[in-house]
């Protein structure tokens, strides 16, 4: 298996590679070649596989020769045993024609340790293969960078720098990233904003002479393709248990990067009957305008109750657009160049196929209040304000009584409480079990000036032997 970049201008690279690369070279983003796909048989004998199982079935084609058959086995299964769910991805009905599935059983409570579970453990695998180390250095305001560090913690050829914007993230969100033990793991607090941390890791990528010869720089954002791939095992996985390939389902998706809906839209494009994929939005809409409106721009960028969703624009949306417009790197190149000066639109036949292949919607903070206290009036089913999102798009989805339509639970509640008192008056909701101790834990980061010059030298002091 081969992957090329949405730019046309990178060299393709086998799995191996693309796993240790960020952006392409020319400013795209990987994709594989050629999609493989599985027939209406095959899909049907997915009934009954296990998570690992399923998830085996899956990557395979896409890892390729590059881990044998049986050390990709061992790693999955490691991978998710970590999740506290025998069942890993859980369904559950909430309505007549609704379903949750829940994905946010693993260590950190959000969906990303699907993708970065699997990718710490890839990458260690590689590593260790090769005897070589890398340095991780990742921004976060939220659940990416908590996941990244569980999903490294045991990797003795990585160490991983996040940085957070000091006293801007809340409370459970950096514990959840500065209680994990291990000489590997680096917190650091920079006295700035998220802008400020995701600029300096920007410029880090962009000049890596500060780190030593010996050491590459890996990201760890969703336009790394291993998280891209772990995601679709599940859509197989849910659409298989409500009845698939006889019966066609729709996918709703609390959407901010695209990364976690591209991974169903490649689901679809490998075989699986989707009727449905409802990308769900905040206020931060740019996706729904471009839809809606056929105009892709930069809004400002506006706060909610579902953080993990607040950007201004799409990364992995690049990713549809090479195939919305047959592949041409050339014209993806040109679209992004001008994106970079304002607002661009899209071409009549590309709008054309998104616009069959997605339905979207924007659902304010009032709305995601409301609908988690009437799921919870209806049913005592609890969802953060993530998933409510997805929810209120799918029951507005406007879709016929027969098919089922399954919203992506990415967040635990509790790591929201605030957002759930707000809607639900007082309602106090409590970590899960193995989180129960998380505020006596020992926290350990590094709080540091927003200068670039003094986060590199700390990462260069600190990078381990
Ligand atoms: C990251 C995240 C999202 C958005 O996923 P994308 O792949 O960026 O679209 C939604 N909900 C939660 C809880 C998240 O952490």
């Amino acid at each position: 298996m081969k992957y090329i970049s949405t730019r046309g201008e990178a060299p393709a690279l086998n799995f191996e590679e693309v796993l240790l690369t960020g952006l392409a070279s020319d400013g795209g983003l990987y994709v594989p070649e050629h999609l493989p796909t599985f027939s209406r048989e095959e899909i049907a004998e997915m009934a009954g596989m296990d998570y690992p199982q399923l998830a085996g079935k899956i990557i395979t084609p896409f890892v390729d020769d590059c881990i044998p058959a049986d050390d990709l086995k061992e790693i999955l299964n490691e991978t998710y045993a970590e999740f506290r769910h025998n069942a890993v991805a859980p369904l559950v009905q909430i309505d007549a024609n609704q379903w949750v599935l829940e994905l946010f059983h693993g260590p950190t409570l959000a969906f990303k340790d699907f993708a970065l579970q699997l990718l710490g453990r890839l990458l260690d695998y590689v590593l260790e293969r090769k005897h070589q180390k890398v340095v991780i250095m990742g921004a976060t305001s939220g659940d990416t960078g908590s996941a990244a560090i569980e999903g490294c913690k045991r990797c003795h050829n990585i160490d991983i720098f996040i940085l957070h914007p000091h006293q801007r993230v809340s409370e459970v969100q950096r514990r959840q990233m500065t209680t994990v033990a291990g000489d590997n793991i680096h917190n650091l607090a920079v006295a700035g904003n998220f802008d400020d941390c995701q600029a300096m890791v920007k410029a880090s990528f962009g000049d890596r002479s500060f780190l030593p010869e010996d050491r590459s720089l890996v990201a760890v954002n969703s336009i790394n393709w291993a998280r891209i791939m772990a995601q679709i095992v599940y859509y197989f996985y849910a659409a298989v248990a409500l009845g698939a390939p006889a019966r066609p389902v729709a996918f709703s998706v609390p959407t901010g990067n695209f990364g976690d809906i591209f991974a169903g839209y490649l689901a679809r494009q490998m075989g699986l009957p989707v009727e449905q994929l409802i990308i769900a939005t905040n206020r931060n809409d740019v996706l729904h305008r471009a839809l809606t409106t056929n105009t892709y721009g930069r809004q400002s960028l506006e706060h909610t109750l579902s953080p993990s969703m607040d950007i201004t624009v799409s990364s992995n949306f690049e990713r549809l657009l090479f195939d919305l417009y047959q592949r041409d790197g050339a014209a993806i190149a040109d679209l992004m160049r001008r994106f970079d000066h304002g607002d661009i639109d899209f071409n009549a036949a590309a709008m054309e196929q998104a616009r069959s292949l997605f339905s979207s919607q924007c659902v304010s903070d009032e709305e995601t209040c409301l609908q988690i206290a009437n799921t919870w009036q209806e049913c005592e089913y609890l969802l953060d304000p993530h998933s409510a999102i997805g929810v209120k798009a799918a029951l507005e989805s406007g879709l016929p009584p027969e098919v089922p339509v399954v919203t992506l639970a990415t967040a635990h509640p509790a790591k929201f409480p605030d957002a759930i008192k707000a809607a639900i008056a007082g309602h106090e909701v409590s970590l899960p079990l193995h989180l129960s101790d998380l505020f006596s834990r020992e926290e350990r980061f590094s709080v540091l000036p927003n200068e670039l010059a003094a986060v590199q030298a700390f990462m260069t002091e600190n990078i381990n032997a």
